[in-house]
Order: C-alpha cells, then sequence, then structure tokens
C-alpha cells in the first residue's frame, strides 16, 4: 500500500448483494501518487537488474502465496463485487494461471533475436529487450482481480515495478494482493497500490510512468489516452467491447445455446468479452431461440446457488434497464425477463428477439444479463452485422466446415470457434482489440513484450570493399552503386547484398 502521507479523506467499499459496508480505503492524491512511482523507480532499477530466474522464483513464491489464500481471496471478491463463489474462484484460478505463463515465458519472450542486416551485410543485427521501469496499472471493476492480473503479471516477469489503481468499487481485492505481495517480494515497493477513484487514476496517468495499462470503458480511456499524452507516456488500452456470436445453419445446436447462455450471462453479464448481440441463420432460428429460452428459465439469480449474483453497481443496472426499455420501445420482443424484471442489484437474464442496430442493445455496450438475437438470411449478412460495430474485441462462431472462414472475416482482436470467450483462458494467446475496444496486448509473448523497450544494435563485424558510411570513397564508387542497385533491385541476378560483396572481393 501507498503510504507516504495520510489523507484525511476515506473511499468506503459496500457488499452490492447487502450494501453493508465492507471496509474502507485511503484516497490518495497526486503527491502520494507520485510518491509510490519513486518508490517504484528504486525497486524496479534492483528488479530489472536480476536475472529472469531470480525474478521467476520471486514471482512463483508469489503465485504460490496466491494460491494459499484463494478461498479467502474468492470470498473477498464475493463480496465485493458480488459474482458468485464459484465465478469468484474460477476468476482466482484464471489470474494465477496468467501469473504461472508470464513467469515460465518472459525470458524466451525477451530472448535477444539475431535478424538479417540486409544491404550492410558486414554487420551483425540484434534486437534485444528491456524492462521499462514503472507501469502505472488501473483497473476496472468487472474482473477485479483477473483484469488487472493480466497486465501486472506480465509487467513484473518483464523486470518492471507496478502501481496499481483499483476501481472505487473493489478497491480491497487490490489491498489484499498488494499486501501479499509485500509480505512476498523482496523488495517490498515491488506491487504497490493506490485507491481512489477517477482523480488518482488521473494523478497516475499523469505521473512519472514509463506506461499506462489501462482497462476500462472507452470513455475513460480517452482521458487517460489526454493525460498522459503530457509527458508521452506510451499507452495501452483494454477497453470495452460489443461482442457478436453468429450461429450457423449447420452449428450444434446444443452446444451453440449452452455457449450462449453462458457468454452472455457469466458474471452477469459484465465482462468485457460477453456475448453481446447473437446472429443466428434463419432455417436454425426459432430452434435455437427455444433452446436459449429454455436453459435461461432454469437459471437462478441470487443467493448462495445462485447462477447469476448481484449488478456490481446500481449506475450499471440504470444502464441495462434503459437499454432494455430502449429495445421495447423500438419493437423488440421479450422471451423472458425484461426492463420490468429488475429488482435493486437484481437483474433477471432477459432474451430478445426482433432486434436490430436501431437498437442501443445491438450497438452500445450493455454489460449485464441480456441476450439480443437476431434472424439473417445468409453467412455474409451475419459477419457484415458482426462487423457493423465501432468495438471489435472478441466474437464467435458456431458453424460446421465454414467456421474458419467466417472467423478470419471477423474484425475482432479475438475469436472463438464453436466455443465462446476460450482465448481468454488461453495464456499464450495475446488479448486485445481494434477500434473503440482499444490497443496493444496483455497476455502471451506480446503481453510481455508490450512492458519492454526494444532496442536495436548493429554491431560491425568486418569491412566491405565500399564503406557507403565514409565521405573516404574510391573514384569507381558511383558505378560501383548503379551497378549494384540494378543486379540487386532490378533485374534480381543477385539476390542478397551479402552475395553481392562477395562477389566484388573476388
Ligand atoms: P471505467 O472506465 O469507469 O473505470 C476504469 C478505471 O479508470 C477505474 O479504476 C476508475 O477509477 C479509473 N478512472 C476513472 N476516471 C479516470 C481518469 N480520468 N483517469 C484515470 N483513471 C480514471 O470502467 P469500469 O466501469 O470500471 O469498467 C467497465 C469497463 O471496462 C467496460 O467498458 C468493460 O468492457 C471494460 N473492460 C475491458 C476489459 C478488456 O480487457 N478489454 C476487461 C474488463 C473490463
Amino acid at each position: 500500500m501507498a503510504t507516504a502521507a495520510t489523507p484525511s479523506e476515506r473511499l468506503s467499499s459496500y457488499n452490492p448483494a447487502t450494501h453493508d459496508l465492507i471496509g474502507t480505503v485511503p484516497i490518495h492524491g497526486p503527491a502520494e501518487v507520485d510518491a509510490a512511482v519513486a518508490r517504484a523507480r528504486v525497486a524496479a532499477e534492483r528488479w530489472g537488474a536480476l536475472s529472469f530466474q531470480a525474478r521467476s522464483e520471486e514471482l512463483t513464491a508469489f503465485r504460490k502465496a496466491l494460491a494459499a489464500r484463494a478461498d479467502e481471496i474468492a470470498e473477498l471478491l464475493h463480496r465485493e463485487n458480488g459474482k458468485p463463489e464459484i465465478e469468484a474462484l474460477t476468476e482466482v484460478m484464471m489470474a494465477l494461471s496468467h501469473v504461472q505463463h508470464a513467469t515460465a515465458c518472459a525470458e524466451s519472450a525477451m530472448a535477444p533475436r539475431r535478424v538479417s542486416a540486409g544491404i550492410l551485410a558486414n554487420f551483425r543485427a540484434t534486437i534485444s529487450y528491456h524492462p521499462l521501469g514503472v507501469v502505472g496499472v488501473i483497473g476496472p471493476w468487472n474482473y477485479p482481480l483477473f483484469t488487472p492480473m493480466g497486465s501486472i503479471a506480465y509487467a513484473l516477469a518483464a523486470g518492471n515495478a507496478v502501481v496499481w489503481k483499483p476501481s472505487e468499487l473493489t478497491p480491497l481485492i487490490a489491498v489484499k494482493i498488494a499486501e501479499i505481495a509485500q509480505q512476498t517480494f523482496a523488495l517490498p515497493d515491488l506491487l504497490q497500490v493506490v485507491t481512489g477513484a477517477g482523480p488518482t487514476g488521473a494523478a497516475l496517468a499523469r505521473a512519472a510512468v514509463d506506461k499506462i495499462a489501462f482497462t476500462g470503458s472507452p470513455g475513460t480511456g480517452r482521458r487517460v489516452m489526454m493525460a498522459a499524452a503530457e509527458r508521452l507516456t506510451p499507452v495501452l488500452l483494454e477497453l470495452g467491447g460489443k461482442d457478436p456470436m453468429i450461429v450457423a445453419e449447420d452449428a450444434d445446436l446444443a452446444k451453440a445455446a449452452e455457449a450462449c447462455v453462458f457468454g452472455a450471462l457469466t458474471n452477469a453479464g459484465q465482462a468485457c468479452i460477453s456475448v453481446e448481440r447473437v446472429y443466428v441463420a434463419d432455417a436454425v432460428h426459432d430452434r435455437f431461440v427455444d433452446e436459449v429460452v429454455k436453459q435461461v428459465r432454469t437459471l437462478k439469480v441470487g443467493g448462495d446457488d445462485g447462477q447469476l449474483g448481484a449488478m456490481t453497481s446500481t449506475a450499471q443496472v440504470a444502464i441495462v434497464k434503459d437499454h432494455l426499455e430502449d429495445a421495447v420501445a423500438k419493437g423488440a420482443k421479450v422471451l423472458t425477463g425484461g426492463p420490468d424484471a429488475i429488482s435493486g442489484s437484481y437483474i433477471q437474464p432477459t432474451v430478445l428477439t426482433n432486434v436490430d442496430h436501431r437498437m442501443k442493445v445491438m450497438t452500445d455496450e450493455t454489460f449485464g444479463p441480456v441476450i439480443p438475437i437476431k434472424r439473417v438470411g445468409s453467412l455474409d449478412e451475419a459477419v457484415k452485422l458482426a462487423n457493423d460495430s465501432r468495438y471489435g474485441l472478441g466474437s464467435s462462431i458456431f458453424a460446421g466446415k465454414g467456421a474458419r472462414a467466417v472467423a478470419a472475416r471477423l474484425r475482432a482482436g479475438m475469436t472463438s470457434i464453436n466455443a465462446v470467450m476460450s482465448f481468454a483462458g488461453i495464456p499464450s494467446l495475446p488479448f486485445g482489440g481494434v477500434g473503440d475496444s482499444g490497443f496493444g496486448r496483455i497476455h502471451g509473448d506480446e503481453g510481455i513484450r508490450e512492458f519492454t523497450r526494444v532496442k536495436s544494435t548493429a554491431e560491425q563485424v568486418m569491412s566491405l570493399p565500399i564503406n557507403m558510411m565514409s565521405f573516404r570513397q574510391p573514384k569507381d564508387a558511383p558505378s560501383r552503386l548503379r551497378q549494384m542497385i540494378k543486379q540487386l533491385y532490378g533485374s534480381g541476378v543477385v539476390a542478397k547484398a551479402s552475395d553481392w560483396f562477395r562477389k566484388l572481393r573476388s
């Protein structure tokens, strides 16, 4: 925890299901944020200088300490975010899988690479990757552990220190993780947490960090980018989504319906890669809808055995209600749930048909337990509608033999074939979007390199008959260069610069 000063105001964290106060945290202002970043800078220098092996040992100890306290972490996730216990445990497991993967893949992802020196054939050309220093991570409330850990684990494994600003709705989980980090890492300032709402995040975006990894809404992402621009701090933006799912005529309908219900309703639909809209081939539309409605009606909302928990914030409940009312007013048909099936923090899962792209529920991020299903006449129409979005995060296609071809046409950072959300559970696959879903990648080798600076080294290993980097040239240099241009780039008589120089020598 950042402890540079004692802020007078405190932020309260409530259980969204009961509205009970769970705890309070300090509200850190710019001075405390800057002090945390300064301490992180010292830790980063020492951490970045360690070998991969030494960092791997500490990260493994951190992972084991988190795993040992998985129950306690999941319980807090359940209370602070509202998600059912099984989803909280799944979140802990997914987060740990990334700590493990980032630890294991950092050395190979950052291994120096020898590349062709091209026309400078007498050079040894190498690309190497180095830690940035201090990474600021700003996180959301929907997956308060898994989502930020997708940046934190990779930034740490790449040799950086981290200052993390969690969402004001779920700060306690971050404080707990930081406490465990402090007890585990030899450098107590390696992973620090600063708490507060938007202004604390803005202070971090303006601070002297080497990169900001932001996860949240596109509107806040823009503000973060503008604040970071003051110091030309690079940003990684993981923003919202409006993920389409396509069901083709030859899809396995039972499998598609089951995946659709889970993909749209897990975490009460509050996932950036939730299934947010479904396009189903005309021939199977009615059967698919019947199966989805049948499965949705078996789900329980709330209670210890409920599959859907409380919505994390009342603001999000209001957005879902607005989307449902807008859809109904424009002609959508409610098959189950609906705008009247909202009670406090709980929303009954809703299935809509007769939907179209005039409705918010088909264009804006709903982030709630809603499944709008649209009938389509062809796969071309489905792809066109799926791509008709300013977002481009995840997507899914259920089909027989044509599935891969359709997947390739979807404008999205990630696509699951005959499954939903699966790319997020495969730690070696980079995660991120296009358009309003942001840019940059977490997870995988790309996720490691995202938190490095790239260095190019050109080492002269021998001299050549023509030294192009000297003013002292022989008289025939221009004619040799003319010949070289023709043979190398025109006729292709000589394939590589090194061959041309060899010919010149012989
Ligand atoms: P949000 O944009 O409201 O807040 C995100 C974080 O930014 C919070 O910590 C908040 O305090 C902070 N913040 C607010 N104003 C700020 C400012 N001016 N400068 C710096 N930081 C500021 O998002 P949210 O409501 O917490 O999260 C939900 C959104 O996150 C959804 O759009 C969802 O799709 C998206 N999300 C994306 C991913 C992904 O990986 N692409 C993952 C999870 C959630």
